[in-house]
């Protein structure tokens, strides 16, 4: 039998519209490539948006087309997800970081039709456009007086001229609530980038599940500040979920070091804000510099990679700031999991209450998840057998862009993470590796990420990453490369007894070199493949 239910699709457009009608006069402040503050409301933003859907629609842009950003978190990108999705197009958002080689590949390989890209990047855009023969239009993401004289750039004009006198009504199309709405790309530190293809249906859900108390709890009485970039999984859904609750949205643009930050928290009294472990021990070291503490900042969500125990305790006890840790990836839009104690948790003692919390958390609804063995059968959640993570669910990827083999991905049902977890009886979920990094050692398994949030618990230490060399007896042992802060010093006999009593003694790394710096991806995490050719040849 049918429900008697209104067959509404979900649609991105609709988000907007809801802060527009809802909550007009909210505001969504931005800190420009150009230098300046930007400041307006959703009514605003909303009626841009508009503006700019007739402008695509003027240029001939059908539904699923791709349109590509390369721009940092503002206003302008902000319009450019709702116009561009709203409109039935994709938003393709490039990241920057990548190598230049890889972004000419993912631009062909998406076929994008129109670029829009901030000042910033005007001599990378000009790079690109020789080798990026399907975009038509390269669109700067600034007023007129910002075009470069005598640009090569095909079809080269400004967004605001772009914008300017379109009628700012409009009927958004109704769309096919599974159609594409936007596009990612996976970093790709081994193969070429792969793209993950977004739908208005898994987006929506997805934002419905990231507003929820145990994970972002996100209120209209907060003010909202991603550092995870726009380009980074649509910086974690919050552009959705900020309008969605009718929360005040603050865009840090190019700023991402501790002093442009903490300046932009305390003036726009941000309650709540995201991002990868980087930028907060980055902003961890501003603060202490100075002596400094936030007037407004309540809490924060860290993933991306693991956050190592050491900052949450320091945000929480110097700083009075909560720090949730979150697992998610590309292919999972990307939130899974969210670390937020279950009830009588919080009359553990705080060894215990931490412990759980430095988890990578429990699954939000939507997500379904498990831990399988080599041969695929499924392990028990006592928080100590690990295996692959294996999850489903309707924000999960059912298959990459353009796959050359459809249906292959997720023929089982589940998609494979590629990434090695337990499962503890409460739920809770911790990553103990990504399978290529996991380090085996005399038929053992030992976690590179448990070593190296351990090391950076030590205070002369600012990095540190273990990899896996071979060796002759045990096929493998833990290799620590570490970081040190400015002006400290360490002697290696030190860094390795500062590991005893922590963990099982075969996991103790058998060396330490101190490096001056390590790699990482265009996305912030370690670079674990480069580490494992340069230092394939080690001689224990
Ligand atoms: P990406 O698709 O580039 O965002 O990378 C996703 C991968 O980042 C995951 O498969 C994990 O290996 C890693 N990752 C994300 N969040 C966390 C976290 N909280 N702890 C540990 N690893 C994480």
């Amino acid at each position: 039998m049918q429900a008697l239910m209104m067959p509404a699709p979900l649609q991105i457009a609709a988000v907007l519209e809801h802060a527009a009608h809802w909550h007009p006069r909210t505001e969504i402040v931005s800190r420009l490539p150009e230098g300046i503050i930007h400041r307006y409301t959703y009514a605003e933003a909303a009626a841009r948006a508009r503006q700019l859907a007739h402008a695509l629609s003027a240029l001939g842009i059908k539904p699923g087309e791709r349109l590509a950003t390369l721009a940092w978190n503002t206003h302008r990108h902000f319009e450019l997800y709702y116009g561009i999705s709203g409109l039935g197009a994709v938003c393709h958002t490039l990241n920057p970081r990548l190598f230049f080689d890889q972004l000419v590949f993912i631009i062909n390989h998406a076929h994008d039709r129109l670029l829009f890209f901030d000042l910033t990047f005007l001599p990378l855009a000009e790079k690109l456009a020789p080798h990026c023969p399907t975009v038509e239009k390269w669109v700067l993401l600034a007023g007129p007086e910002h075009l470069p004289a005598g640009s090569q750039l095909p079809g080269l004009c400004s967004y605001e001229t772009l914008l300017a006198g379109q009628p700012t009504a409009f009927e958004w199309p109704v769309l096919d609530e599974n159609a594409a709405a936007s596009l990612c790309y996976t970093s790709g530190t081994t193969d070429q980038p792969k793209g993950v293809l977004f739908s208005h249906r898994s987006t929506l859900l997805h934002a419905l599940s990231a507003c929820l108390p145990d994970c972002f709890a996100a209120s209209a009485t907060d003010v909202i500040l991603p550092v995870v970039p726009m380009f980074h999984v649509n910086a974690w859904g919050l552009p959705y979920v900020a309008p969605m609750v009718g929360a005040k949205l603050v865009l840090p643009g190019p700023g991402l070091d501790g002093a442009s930050l903490f300046e932009l928290f305390e003036a726009e009294k941000v309650t709540f804000s995201a991002g990868v472990p980087t930028i907060w021990l980055g902003l961890l070291q501003f603060m202490r510099d100075g002596q400094r503490q936030f007037s407004t900042l309540r809490r924060t969500i860290v993933g991306g990679a693991a956050c190592p125990p050491a900052l949450m305790a320091a945000f929480e006890n110097e700083l009075n700031v909560t720090i949730r840790h979150a697992w998610g990836m590309t292919e999972t839009s990307p939130l899974g999991t969210a670390g937020t104690l279950k009830a009588g948790q919080d009359a553990l003692p705080k060894a215990e209450q931490d412990a759980i919390l430095a988890k990578q958390g429990r699954v939000i609804f939507g997500v379904d998840m498990k831990i399988v063995d080599d041969t695929g059968q499924a392990l028990p959640h006592d928080g100590r057998a690990f295996g692959d993570l294996l999850v489903r669910g309707p924000w999960v990827v059912s298959d990459y862009f353009g796959a050359p083999n459809p249906g292959q991905l997720t023929a089982s049902g589940w998609f494979a993470t590629g990434d090695v977890a337990t499962i503890d009886p409460d739920g809770f979920m911790q990553i103990t590796d990504r399978s290529k990094d996991v380090i085996k050692s005399g038929g053992e398994w030992i976690s590179s990420i448990e070593l190296e949030n351990l090391a950076v618990a030590h205070p002369a230490v600012a990095e540190a990453a273990v990899i896996g060399v071979a060796s002759e007896k045990w096929s493998e042992r833990p290799l620590l490369l570490v970081v040190l802060r400015p002006g400290q010093t360490v002697s290696k006999a030190e860094m390795l007894a500062f590991f005893e009593g922590k963990v099982a003694k075969f996991c103790i790394p058998d060396a330490v070199l101190f490096v001056p710096e390590l790699p990482h991806t265009a996305t912030g995490k370690l670079l674990k493949t480069q580490l494992r050719k340069d230092y394939a040849g080690y001689q224990w």
